[in-house]
């Protein structure tokens, strides 16, 4: 695998780590400390992150994007993630494309809103009693002429609470499994859902999550997602979370990273037994440990974002990396607060932060439970759910 970057990729990740170490990094602690962002503060983020590729730039011109590889994307995002992973998950999720069988007139009133930077979107698979098992939802959708009608709860949900367009996925039949679960475009000012939960989580505390309940809201047929756009090949529908679980590796990786950087620099500087503790062969054997484990989530994880560049299926390679990434970031994190002492669970000081961000990483998007059994079944052929 050739991870040789252009000369602009280079510039493009210079820039952002600059404006994310110098204008970013002495907001996250003051933000952070009133939780999530409300989408006033979401959608200004969005607008000054905008000119360096976030948001929009792995999209089309149409979308106001510059078509950014799936490469270059990552590597801002890590740039982000390294000073602040909770508002690279959020502007990551605001910045969804919406797919390519939507209507023309939804399509233009996407497009406008995404170029203007004023559109935040979310996605709703995940129920109270549906988690990993998320193949057997409760949500229903019920044919009713030109409609469907959508009821039931969807939770920790990213964006829920500040989000206007959702991806909600619910069943056609009761019990009927992954092959009965379509896809809905709703809008919130058309098809409106309740906010029935802020979830404040421990970790990426800007990042926005919620509980939402859909009682008997009624979209129209063109607004479900065409089943044959994610159908296997026998015409099974498959779940594809390839792109936003190397999304998800690439946050962890940059949380990883700072944690590298901030134990190095702390290291030399800190004076004990009359000696810098980066003299310490303990202190430089953690150190060690915690760059092998960086570099290798980073290459598993370019390593599937490379392949769907090429449009190669990355299913399982895009598991692994999911599944080591973000197991490595609450491991270097861990290692990161050693060095630090106790400076390092100090409220406020970014160490304790990497420590909460690195752990919350591992549950979305499947377990790294759920990523072994995905890995397990694409290197065996045996599958240990259904
Ligand atoms: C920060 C964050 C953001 C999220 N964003 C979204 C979102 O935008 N949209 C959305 O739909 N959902 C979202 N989620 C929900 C997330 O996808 C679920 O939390 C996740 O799939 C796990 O489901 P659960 O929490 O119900 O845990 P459960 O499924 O109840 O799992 C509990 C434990 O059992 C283990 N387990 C379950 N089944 C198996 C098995 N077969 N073998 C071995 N172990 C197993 C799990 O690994 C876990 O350790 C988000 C969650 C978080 C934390």
């Amino acid at each position: 695998m050739d991870f040789d970057y252009t000369e602009e990729q280079l510039m493009l990740k210079k820039t952002v780590r600059e404006f994310a170490e110098k204008e970013l990094a002495p907001q996250v602690h003051d933000y952070e400390k009133h939780g999530p962002l409300n989408r006033e503060q979401t959608i200004s983020f969005i607008k000054q992150l905008m000119p360096f590729g976030f948001y929009n730039g792995h999209m089309t011109e149409e979308y106001g994007g510059s078509n950014l590889s799936a490469l270059t994307y990552a590597m801002i995002n890590e740039e982000l993630a390294r000073v602040w992973a909770g508002l690279a998950g959020l502007i990551w999720i605001a910045g969804s494309q919406p797919s390519n069988d939507v209507p023309d007139t939804e399509r233009n009133e996407v497009r406008d809103m995404i170029r203007a930077g004023e559109t935040i979107s979310a996605g709703a698979i995940s129920e109270p009693d549906h988690g990993s098992d998320a193949s057997y939802m409760s949500t229903i959708a019920v044919e009713d002429g030109d409609d469907y009608v959508i009821t039931g709860t969807k939770t920790w949900i990213s964006n829920g609470p500040v989000a206007d367009r959702i991806t909600v996925h619910a069943s056609l039949k009761p019990g009927g499994g992954r092959d009965t679960i379509r896809t809905f475009r709703m809008n919130r000012k058309n098809h409106p859902w309740q906010v029935v939960r802020n979830n404040e989580l421990f970790g990426l505390k800007a990042w926005a999550n919620g509980e939402l309940r859909f009682d008997d809201v009624r979209v129209p047929r063109t607004h479900m997602n065409d089943p044959k756009a994610s159908a296997g090949a026998q015409g099974k529908r498959v779940w594809n979370f390839q792109s936003p679980r190397t999304m998800l590796a690439t946050f962890a990786t940059g949380i990883a990273q700072a944690s590298v950087d901030a134990a190095i620099r702390y290291s030399q500087d800190r004076v004990q037994f009359g000696r810098p503790i980066a003299s310490f062969q303990l202190v430089q054997g953690m150190i060690y440990e915690m760059v092998a484990e960086t570099e290798a989530a980073r290459f598993l994880t370019y390593r599937a974002i490379a392949m769907q560049d090429k449009g190669e299926d990355s299913t399982w390679q895009a598991a692994l990396a999911k599944g080591f990434a973000t197991e490595v970031a609450h491991r270097v994190a861990s290692h990161c607060v050693e060095i630090h002492g106790a400076l390092g669970l100090l409220e406020g000081y970014p160490v304790e932060r990497y420590f909460r961000d690195g752990r919350a990483l591992s549950i979305p998007d499947g377990t790294t439970e759920i990523q072994k059994l995905v890995v397990g079944r694409r290197l065996t052929g045996i599958s240990a759910i259904q």
